[in-house]
């Protein structure tokens, strides 16, 4: 006999089990919450978009192009990719909804699920939930300080009050290649030292030289060259006016020059949310300006900001703090019947209940009348109603208080009234 495969969830997913969603319904909340109060409206885009539409945003030497897309063909032929990042996604809809033609900057957030095929850890999963906003079409370093700020806001409004906001600038177009060479010019005298994936930034991707996890390769980068010495005048104003703001809000950061981010659309400001005990190993959040990114999709040339957080990252970092999340209400009512006329009525009873607005849980099966109340009790309803023979014919019910643990008898048409909120 052939042994039965017992199923688990894929690799590197995970169930949201009852248990665990009120801190998804509390963080859902203040993410709605910290939109409106900013004004940012909620936009859902597809799982699944074309491929091109994230290898060409994300630039092709990126980890997340490279190495970790869920990539499939359909069955039309067509490559399809998971969406690996909420941003691209936005923008496509951006362009395709002639959001170009709102007054601008037009502001959107979303709740999404996010495939990477990562080397799953704790905190690190191949589909995790991202809390993203994107503010399109300014590039006036005030909407810089709005995203920032609407991040730290969201953090702190959830309990989260050991983080640090990382900030640095990596400059645009013009600026970028002088950078580059610089960097590639301190690092040519330390090849030797570096890791294998460092040498290949080296020649692809020189910026992400400095944000390499590897000791040796982190202590060369200490040293490396820094961006904020190198910005043009243009870029220049715009991180001074950015950090001006910041500090007009009180919002406080570290200027971080290794904080460069995984992808190459970036421009000038780039910021993370580091829980201050781990830094950047679990980076609860983090975005940036993407200037060029809606004209490399095919639009004009529009400037933007945004910032992703991952949920199941702030649930491990509110479970370290302690900090409470509020518990949905057990059902009201439990509904205890002995007898086949008594389970009539109760199933009645219970859609009088559920009409008139009061949540109630009925018995199923066959079991007696303490295996019911056991029910009721683990359930944690406040109130059990037991209906048997004798009350079937004098058509009432009894109530019981299940924390008073105390008991009345009462004409069935009464409950829902009593019963009611
Ligand atoms: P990123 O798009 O890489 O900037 O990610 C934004 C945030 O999503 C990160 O700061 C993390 O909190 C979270 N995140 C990224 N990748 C994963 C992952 N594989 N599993 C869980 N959370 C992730």
């Amino acid at each position: 006999m052939t042994r039965e495969k017992s199923y688990q969830a894929a690799r590197g997913t995970q169930d949201i089990l009852p248990e665990e969603q009120p801190y998804w319904r509390y963080i859902e909340g203040a993410a709605s919450e910290v939109s409106r109060r900013y004004g940012y409206q909620r936009i859902d885009t597809p799982l699944f978009e074309d491929t091109a539409l994230f290898s060409r945003s994300a630039g092709e030497y990126t980890d997340i192009v490279q190495k970790e897309m869920y990539t499939f063909d359909d069955r039309g032929g067509n490559s399809l990719t998971l969406k690996p990042e909420g941003t691209p996604a936005v923008c496509r809809a951006y362009l395709q909804h002639g959001m170009a033609n709102l007054p601008q900057p037009v502001r959107l957030y979303y709740i999404s699920p996010i495939f990477r095929y990562d080397r799953p850890q704790a905190g690190r999963y191949r589909q995790h939930y991202q809390f993203g906003a994107e503010a399109i079409g300014e590039g006036d370093p005030i909407l810089d300080a709005e995203v920032i700020a609407m991040a730290w806001h969201f953090y702190k409004t959830l309990g989260l009050n050991d983080i640090t906001l990382q900030l640095n600038s990596i400059g645009c177009r013009a600026c970028r290649p002088g950078y580059l060479a610089a960097l590639a010019d301190y690092y040519a005298a330390y090849t030797a030292r570096l890791c294998p994936d460092c040498r290949t930034r080296l020649e692809k991707n020189t910026l992400r030289l400095l944000d390499c996890k590897q000791p040796a390769c982190q202590e060369i980068a200490q040293a490396a060259p820094r961006y904020a010495d190198h910005l043009c005048p243009a870029c220049d104003e715009h991180f001074t006016s950015l950090q001006k703001y910041l500090k007009l809000l009180g919002i406080p950061f570290q200027l971080n020059h290794r904080l460069v981010r995984g992808l190459d659309y970036y421009t000038r400001t780039v910021f993370e949310v580091q829980p201050r005990e781990e830094g950047g190993q679990s980076t609860l959040g983090g975005g940036g300006r993407y200037d060029d990114l809606i004209e490399e999709l095919g639009g004009k040339p529009t400037p933007a900001i945004g910032f992703a957080a991952g949920i199941e990252r702030i649930i491990l970092n509110l479970k370290k703090a302690g900090v409470s999340v509020p518990a949905p209400p057990a059902p009201r009512v439990f509904i205890a019947c002995l007898g086949e006329a008594a389970r009539d009525e109760g199933l009645r009873l219970a859609a009088r209940l559920r009409e008139a607005g009061v949540s109630a849980v009925a018995a199923a099966g066959n079991k007696s009348l303490k295996a019911q109340l056991r029910q009721a009790n683990s359930l944690g309803t406040p109130f059990a109603v037991i209906i048997g023979e004798d009350e079937v014919k004098a058509g009432t019910a009894v109530l019981r208080d299940m924390a008073a643990a105390t008991q009345e008898s009462l004409p069935l048409g009464e409950l829902p009234r009593r019963l009611a909120v």
